[in-house]
């Protein structure tokens, strides 16, 4: 008789690497990375830069909060690792189809379903709060409303780099992702860091139907969108 082999999951305290990604999936996440609580410095003189040139409009937040956006101990001293991880918002059809309508409005796809706030908050304070139960370390969760640059620490955890449209792209996940961050006080063993793989790639700027991206491009060359 044959006898199925039970592999033991992985235990947070021992292999708190193993435990997280498989938490992470559990939970939704179709990527997690994890990387140094560090914004790197050409992302630091991305956001002076960024500022310089006013381009944030009225989003005057991103200047109110400058000091803290440039670090994540501003925020947190105790920060060491960021556990970075990507949920994806892809639909189940062409999105460029309801572009044919033309008497229809057209909602960007991220906005269609529930606040993601709420969606990815919720999970991340599930496996937040079970590594620091089973951990004893200290944790903190982030998505998209307080001062941290996600993208440049996803870049760092590994998951994937910043696009020429300036958002996330995975190789894996693609770029419609919802991005979440878990800081801890805990030092894990860290991905490999991910690198600018566009090279002489321009679809998703030729592509845009608003043409909003002629401005950004210019102002990025040399510079990598901080936010
Ligand atoms: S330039 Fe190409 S590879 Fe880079 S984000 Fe745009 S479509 Fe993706």
């Amino acid at each position: 008789m044959s006898k199925t082999i039970q592999h033991p999951k992985p235990n947070a305290h021992k292999d708190p690497r193993g435990w997280l990604i498989e938490a992470a999936a559990h939970e939704g996440f179709l990527l997690a990375g994890i990387g140094p609580a560090d914004i790197e410095p050409v992302n630091r003189a991305g956001l002076v830069a960024f500022l310089d040139d006013a381009f944030e409009g009225d989003m005057g937040w991103l200047r109110d909060t400058a000091a803290k956006r440039q670090q994540p101990q501003a925020m947190w001293p105790d920060a060491k690792t960021a556990i970075v991880l990507g949920m994806n918002y892809g639909p189940d059809h062409d999105p460029m189809d309801n572009l044919a309508a033309k008497s229809a409005g057209n909602i960007s796809v991220y906005a269609r379903g529930r606040d993601y706030h709420d969606l990815v908050k919720g999970k991340l304070k599930q496996l937040a709060g079970q590594f620091a139960a089973q951990t004893g370390h200290a944790v903190k969760v982030f998505v998209d409303t307080a001062p941290l640059m996600e993208k440049p620490l996803a870049q760092t955890a590994g998951i994937g780099w910043q696009g020429k449209h300036t958002n996330l792209v995975s190789r894996k996940a693609g770029s419609w992702l919802f991005l979440g961050v878990i800081l801890t006080d805990a030092i894990l063993p860290y991905d490999a860091p991910e690198t600018d793989r566009c090279g002489g790639c321009r679809q998703c700027l030729d592509i845009c139907p608003t043409n909003a991206f002629p401005r950004l491009t210019g102002w990025m060359r040399g510079v990598v969108f901080p936010i």
